[in-house]
């Protein structure tokens, strides 16, 4: 299995070159050259499996010859024994065809564990094989951050510093990132929002020196190994609904368009998957996007589900190259508008085949809450404001085939907005309850390139 970049102009790479590069050297993303089907037989073959080896199955596939069958899964295997869940992604129901995927009961406590927790340690077997050291730089909108670190701290190859944006994420998701005490870890607040902090980290890997002289590796979710794990729960989700033989529809709640990205993979294998529908808060391009057809920023408004808070989606990017035909070029193009004139114009083909693979919708901050409160009300379930987005815009496309919202986040990472729209604060799971007793350590930085390379030359551990 080979990949390719977005933007046709960097090397071909195997999947384990491609997760430890993360950004190709094109500014583009790295995808398969081709995406294996699965037939029918072996989608319902799933059905009963665990978690685990649901995974091993589906992600297979996509990996060459990187680890052997018994290395893999024995990586998986301790990927995912830290959950407080034995189904690792239970579903709920919510209605009579509505489903909630409860993505949540990782180690920080949102979706972003099912990736990261499997790519620290697929990252840390590659890097016993090679000798190598690395340098992680990542940038959080509150909770890939967490993820991250809880995934790589203590590492004695690996250095990890997070970028976050000062002020922008609620006080259990920055505790995560400043209370671990190994001092391999680093807890940026950036003078910015999370675009700012993502463009800087797209610009450490534009600067080649940098790159090279550090061993710059990524976990955003530009990093393919991050999206290929997350296929796994739609996948098995959607069996245990009664897919292949019955179609099932998917909605969630949308930011980076990483995780609906891997929805769209896994529809490419072969999943029948009837709708997937794009939630988003009032940060809503790329709802815009598909209603318009103009991909425009118009500044981040922040809200009270900050991990959505994003105008710039990277990996939409993966979709355009397929929705333009897997044209390098003309991706490169439009990117090149997005950075230089806040946006561009999507083509009317590409349009047409974009509006046939998704849906779209946007909800309000009041919609959040009253959403919050109503399924409180309707179900016991306790939603965080961004999977009551999912859940109030998958209540607009119910209909014959079952829908499920991912739930990607666990109330308690937002006690205050859940307090307030249910008058009932969420408490921590006792294995994180002393997170508000814990010592911060953080530093405060400028949204500035070279004060941020000047910073993690003196930082790491070489
Ligand atoms: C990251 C995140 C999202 C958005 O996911 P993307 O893959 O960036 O689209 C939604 N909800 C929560 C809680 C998140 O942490």
């Amino acid at each position: 299995m080979k990949y390719v970049s977005t933007r046709g102009a960097a090397p071909v790479l195997s999947f384990g070159e491609a997760m430890m590069t993360g950004l190709a050297r094109d500014g583009g993303l790295y995808v398969p050259e081709t995406v294996p089907v699965f037939s029918a037989e072996e989608i319902a073959d799933l059905a009963g499996k665990s978690y685990e080896e649901i995974a091993f199955r589906i992600m297979r596939p996509f990996m060459g010859d990187t680890f052997s069958d018994d290395e893999f899964k024995g990586l998986i295997a301790k990927a995912y024994a830290g959950f407080g869940h034995a189904a690792r992604a239970p579903l709920v129901q919510l209605g009579p065809n509505h489903f909630l995927l409860e993505l949540f009961h990782g180690p920080t406590l949102a979706f972003k564990d099912f990736a990261m927790q499997l790519i620290g340690q697929m990252m840390q077997a590659a890097l016993a094989k090679s000798g190598q050291r690395i340098t992680i730089v990542g940038a959080t909108s509150g909770d890939t951050g967490s993820a991250a670190i809880e995934a790589f701290r203590g590492l004695a190859n690996v250095d990890v510093f997070i970028l976050f944006p000062h002020g922008r994420v609620s006080d259990v998701q920055r505790r995560q990132m400043t209370t671990p005490s190994e001092d391999n870890v680093h807890a940026l607040a950036v003078d910015g929002d999370f675009d700012d902090c993502q463009a800087q980290v797209k610009n450490m890997f534009n600067d080649f020196d940098f790159r090279d002289g550090v061993g710059l590796a990524g976990v955003n979710s530009i990093n393919w190994a991050r999206v290929l794990a997350q296929v796994v729960y739609y996948f098995s989700s959607a069996v245990s609904l009664g897919a292949p033989h019955r179609k099932v529809s998917f909605t969630v709640p949308t930011g980076n368009f990483g995780d609906i990205f891997a929805g769209y993979i896994a529809r490419s294998m072969g999943l029948p998957i009837d709708q997937l529908v794009i939630a988003t808060n009032q940060n809503d391009i790329l709802h815009r996007a598909l209603s318009t057809g103009e991909y425009r920023t118009n500044g981040v408004t922040p809200s009270i589900s900050p991990s959505m808070d994003i105008q710039v989606s990277s990996n939409f990017e993966r979709v355009l190259f397929d929705a333009y035909g897997r044209d390098g070029a003309a991706v490169a193009a439009l990117m090149d508008e997005l950075k230089t004139g806040g946006g561009f114009k999507i083509s009317q083909g590409a349009l047409q085949s974009l509006r046939a693979m998704f849906g779209s919708g946007r909800c309000s901050e009041d919609e959040t809450r009253a959403t919050i409160k109503s399924c409180y009300a309707a179900t016991t379930e306790v939603l965080c404001p961004h999977s009551a987005v999912g859940v109030k815009v998958a209540e607009e496309n119910l209909g014959a085939v079952p829908m499920i919202t991912l739930a990607t986040a666990h109330p308690a990472k937002f006690p205050d907005a859940v307090e307030q729209a249910t008058g009932l604060r969420p408490g921590l799971p006792p294995r994180m309850a002393d997170l508000f007793d814990r010592a911060e350590r953080v530093t405060r930085v400028p949204n500035d390139l070279k004060a941020l390379q000047a910073l993690i030359r003196e930082r790491r551990r070489s």
